[in-house]
């Protein structure tokens, strides 16, 4: 199904409700300001980047007075970073979107996104052991936050109704329309000058081969995505390619 979000211009509600959107569409219509040029993007969101930088400031204040590990946090600031992810990329359209401290997540889950009623609750943990610096650890927070803001708009916003859709979704929420998605937010902010974010696209890739596998399926992201958003080396096969063949034999046979 063709999605009917108009490109550069905010979407309607209305406009955004699932039964129009492929997720095709919606990656469009999400990266499309990011991709358009960098200068521009920064101009459009000058207010939003400024405001995202004291936010990082404000929380890692918090976590350099917390006592301990394990602290509760304030809550404000979780809130305050999920609006200012949403404004920056979702057009501010994640106001069903509630988020939580989560206590107990295992060691290596940073954070869950799930239907709760009509909002989308999302967790993050609360964890901090203090082993890196408050300021890398406001970074991370803001990565895990924007990584699970991209699961909150696709449960509102992405058709999954037909095989192309439901395909391009995933099966663990982490297909390649996320995939895309996450790289270009992963790219604003390096404009925006937050410095060494990843949105753990790697693992996600590994977690949606897994869970296609669940369901009988090989699953693998093809050449071209490998090339463009894995830097070459395919994170569920581990096979690396090079932007030209050519190049890589004449390494190999010093032609
Ligand atoms: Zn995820
Ligand atoms: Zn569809």
């Amino acid at each position: 199904m063709a999605g009917h979000i108009p490109l550069g211009n905010k979407p309607t509600t209305t406009s955004l409700h699932p039964s129009f959107h492929s997720p095709k569409a919606i990656v469009q219509a999400i990266t499309s300001p990011i991709k358009g040029s960098k200068h521009r993007w920064l101009a459009e969101t000058a207010a939003e980047v400024r405001s995202l930088h004291l936010w990082l400031e404000a929380f890692a204040r918090e976590l350099a007075s917390a006592q301990a590990h394990q602290t509760p946090l304030s809550s404000r600031l979780l809130v305050e970073c999920l609006a200012l992810v949403s404004d920056l990329f979702f057009f501010g359209a994640l106001a069903n979107a509630r988020i939580h401290w989560e206590a107990g997540f295992p060691r290596n889950v940073n954070g869950c996104t799930e239907p709760e009623g009509d909002e989308i609750r999302i967790n993050v943990t609360n964890a901090y052991d203090g082993n890196i610096s408050p300021e890398r650890y406001a970074v991370k927070l803001l990565v895990f936050i924007a990584h699970e803001a991209l699961h909150a708009f696709w449960v509102q916003y992405a058709c999954r109704g037909h095989d192309a859709c439901w395909e391009e979704w995933g099966a663990s929420g982490h297909g390649m329309a996320w995939q895309r998605m996450a790289f270009e937010v992963e790219r604003a902010l390096e404009y925006a000058g937050v410095e060494g974010v990843s949105l753990v696209r790697a693992a996600a890739a590994r977690e949606e081969r897994d869970a296609f596998r669940d369901e009988g399926v090989v699953w693998s992201p093809s050449r071209e995505d490998v090339l463009r958003y894995f830097g070459g080396r395919c994170p569920v096969s581990g096979r690396v390619y090079t932007r030209d063949w050519r190049d890589k034999l004449k390494a190999l046979f010093k032609w």
